[in-house]
């Protein structure tokens, strides 16, 4: 049977089973947008990405979601809880780290409901889940499937669950029948405790000034973190979860939706971390991602946000040893 002449639609409610069997908490179909709006996109180009420049190469791409899987019927966008305790002490890291690297967890949850899609149908559907992995705005997505709305911290947040979500979108040749959701429309109402709770002043005018975000400075920024930022930092040492902490939607957020984003780690021993352990101790986690000297300058800024100082070590590299310089040029 040639995909393009599949007689059947693939009911909605059966993906939307397997994906709350895996934990996502809430999920909608729609057929794949031929376009989005690019003004949003467009202006956090024009503010500035720093490091990103990857966002401006791939522009083009993320404003057609169809680029990823051009002969996709469906798109389904799905949203799974993640950790939404703090667990750790006052040198801080965000939540969503707490557990194992969601980039596998959640996108091997795609892959398996689709494979058992062409299971179950006896039909080769080809599919392309994304998970922060590929050129695609999986915000915005969810946004337009109706899972929530984008709030005044730049993030998706659904009235039910909140903002500790991880998003992750499905773009199927199998005719799913469309099923948006329900919501989409603005709630933040009067509410500003985000913009006036970020510690850099990053959130303005609804949006997010990427430079000037702790999370950007920690996790994607490759150099020395500018002194006047890095003072306010307020012991965050791996992404910032601060405009989600004071977000009134999430006061009743769910608990993870998979064990393995919940997390046993309460990394309060990071300080003892060296380079040569520092694979196997975050091993599985994307903490990893960032490679030890990275890790070590955040531990730096992050002490240094408190009033401490982190004595030197032996394995730092020119980007710690760069960043205490411009911490002491910068007090
Ligand atoms: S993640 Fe932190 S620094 Fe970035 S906008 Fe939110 S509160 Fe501000
Ligand atoms: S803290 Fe308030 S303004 Fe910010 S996203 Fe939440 S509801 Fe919206």
């Amino acid at each position: 049977m040639s995909v393009s002449s599949t007689p059947f639609a693939v009911s909605f409610t059966e993906v939307a089973t397997a994906l709350a069997e895996a934990g996502f908490a809430a999920s909608a179909c729609l057929p794949p947008p031929t376009a989005l709006d690019p003004s949003g996109f467009d202006r956090m180009l024009a503010d500035g990405v720093g490091d990103l420049g990857w966002l401006e190469e791939s522009r083009d791409k993320r404003l057609d979601p169809r680029f990823l899987l051009p002969t996709a019927r469906a798109m389904i966008v799905a949203a799974i809880p993640h950790q939404h305790q703090a667990r750790c002490g006052d040198l801080r890291r965000a939540r969503y780290a707490a557990g194992k690297d969601y980039h596998h967890v959640a996108r091997r949850a795609l892959g398996r409901i689709a494979a058992s899609l062409n299971a179950r149908h006896a039909t080769p559907w080809l599919h392309r889940a994304c998970v922060d992995s590929a050129p695609i705005n999986e915000r915005t997505l969810a946004r337009l499937a109706g899972l929530g709305w984008i709030g005044r911290n730049a993030l998706l947040i659904s009235p039910n669950l909140g903002s500790w979500l991880l998003l992750g979108v499905l773009l199927t040749e199998a005719p799913v029948v469309p099923q948006p959701g329900p919501h989409g429309a603005d709630r933040c109402g009067r509410c500003t405790a985000c913009e006036s709770a970020c510690p850099t002043r990053a959130l303005m005018d609804r949006r997010c000034l990427t430079e000037r975000c702790i999370s950007y400075l920690t996790i994607e920024h490759d150099g020395v973190i500018p002194a006047d930022l890095a003072r306010l930092f307020q012991g965050w040492w791996f992404g910032c979860d601060r405009c989600q902490e004071v977000c009134p939607w999430n006061r009743k957020a769910p608990g993870p939706g998979d064990g393995r984003l919940a997390g046993d780690e309460r990394d309060t021993d990071i300080l003892a971390v060296r380079a040569a352990d520092f694979d196997v101790h975050f091993a599985a986690r994307a903490i990893r991602r960032l490679g030890y000297q990275r890790f070590r300058r955040n531990l730096v800024v992050a002490c240094a946000s408190l009033g401490r100082d982190l004595p030197p070590a032996d394995d730092e590299g020119d980007v710690v040893r760069a960043q205490r310089v411009e911490l002491r040029a910068g007090v």
